[in-house]
């Protein structure tokens, strides 16, 4: 980026906080799970926002409340405190040393998502501060088990629907200012989430006699279940179906008012030609087209025998089907089932989520994101997209007209390893900008 934007500025040395946050490993489930000194460093580092907040604990995650002047349906700002693991001898810095060097914050969860939390925080926080009043209620939600599917914050949705709460927004991580969308939009972008793929798990079980590998007989455990997986991966667009959901064609052309016009004309083209396999839109959207046409399957685990020379009795396969609003669970299952049956093998479903609706991209609060993303970083377009990954916006849904996933921070080339990745930073431009956007977001909800 060429320069932080003007009000950026303000927020010179907001770095220091968040190398702070990042020196507190929150890696749960592991026994790098300070979530109690994470909780407390905030509270230390944010007096206002705790002091003008009404607090809700739910297990280790926080709701906090801030009134609103007028009963206006609140936003709900969602961020989570955890974070991934690890590996640190890939790392060329302690990946929690929060180390401030050449302009950057490093370290895990610099980008995922503590940056963009403690933006949010210091942005509120002085806001506050000044006596700021929003003209509606403000929710925050910080949740301490995001990376593990966020068993906490269903509790925490569960809780609000009991006390009947609504939301006109719930706004969390996904998009980003990106940069060169789908390879075809030069330049910046507020890439804003208006949807996210659901995530099923499935175990496939192949029972068999077992005894000794010496005399196999045919159609052991291991060779159903391989007889299966292929069957799967040669017949993926048969047993997934694929189509273009009106959700799906309505945000793929908003998202193309953005192209170049030879590109939008393409778009425009590929989406009319619905007959067959969708393969113009393939051609124009390689890496999306499959993701928003359907369902795919990856397959993750495998369990089976005991020793190199025993036939297993047993053998497990797990399966993360990720599917789109095109075909839902119930429907998966029984398919999954079938198709695992003509081989003998059983499929359970252990457990996920359907894919989120589309949210509207014209609705009151995707304009406000992109109308603050222009405000604050200068002239550029916002395009809504399908996350491929989950949040835990999913377990708010029921509650809000809208659920929309965007941090303000740089994405994209140049900004390293990024989110899960080795050696992840901010640079401090960008944390300072993210600061910008949230102050300008708060005050105008
Ligand atoms: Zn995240």
């Amino acid at each position: 980026m060429s320069g932080a934007p003007r009000a950026a500025d303000a927020f010179r040395g907001l770095e220091e906080k968040l190398s702070r946050m990042v020196r507190i490993p929150t890696v749960c489930g592991t026994p790098r799970y300070a979530i109690a000194r994470y909780r407390e460093t905030l509270r230390e580092l944010f007096p206002h926002v705790f002091s003008s907040a009404e607090e809700t604990p739910v297990g280790e995650a926080l709701l906090l409340r801030i009134p609103g002047t007028s009963d206006r349906l609140p936003y709900l700002l969602s961020g989570h405190m955890d974070v991934v693991d690890a590996r640190e001898e890939a790392w060329s810095v302690p990946p929690f040393s929060g180390e401030l060097r050449d302009g950057r914050v490093w370290g895990r969860g610099a980008q995922d998502m503590k940056g963009a939390q403690c933006a949010l925080l210091e942005a509120l926080d002085r806001l506050l501060a000044r006596g700021f009043h929003p003209s509606r209620a403000v929710w925050l939600y910080l949740s301490c088990d995001e990376e593990i599917g966020g068993p906490t914050t269903a509790r925490a949705a569960a809780w609000l629907r009991e006390r009947g709460v609504r939301f006109e927004a719930v706004i969390d991580e996904g998009g980003v200012i990106g940069e060169n969308f789908w390879g075809k939009l030069p330049g910046r972008c507020a890439m804003i989430g208006v949807a996210e793929k659901g995530s099923l798990e499935y175990r496939f079980t192949a029972r068999a006699a077992g005894g000794h590998a010496s005399n196999p007989p045919p159609d052991t455990a291991i060779v159903r279940l391989a007889r299966l997986v292929a069957d799967l991966e040669e017949n993926a667009g048969v047993v997934f179906r694929h189509a273009l959901s009106p959700g799906a064609a309505r945000v793929l052309r908003a998202a193309g008012q953005a192209l170049p016009a030879p590109e939008r004309d393409e778009l425009e083209e590929a989406l009319a030609d619905a007959s067959g396999d969708f393969a113009r839109l393939r051609r124009f959207l390689p890496q999306d087209a499959p993701l928003l046409l359907g369902a795919t399957i990856a397959f993750t685990e495998m369990d089976a025998g005991t020793a190199f020379n025993v036939l297993p009795e047993k053998a497990v396969l797990t399966a993360n089907v990720r599917p789109s609003d095109v075909q839902g669970e119930r429907e998966l299952t029984a398919l999954l089932t079938e198709r695992a049956r003509r081989y003998g093998v059983e499929c359970a479903l252990a457990g996920g989520a359907d894919a989120s609706p589309y949210a509207d991209p014209d609705c009151p609060a995707f304009r406000l994101l992109a109308e603050t993303a222009r405000a604050v970083f200068g002239e550029l377009p916002a395009v809504p997209f399908l996350l491929a990954g989950g949040t835990d916006s999913k377990h708010f849904l029921s509650l809000a007209e809208n659920a929309l996933r965007f941090s303000p921070i740089l994405g994209g080339q140049g900004q390293g390893g990024g989110v899960h990745g080795t050696d992840e930073f901010i640079t401090f431009e960008s944390l300072w900008g993210a600061a910008a956007f949230y102050t300008a977001l708060l005050s105008a909800l």
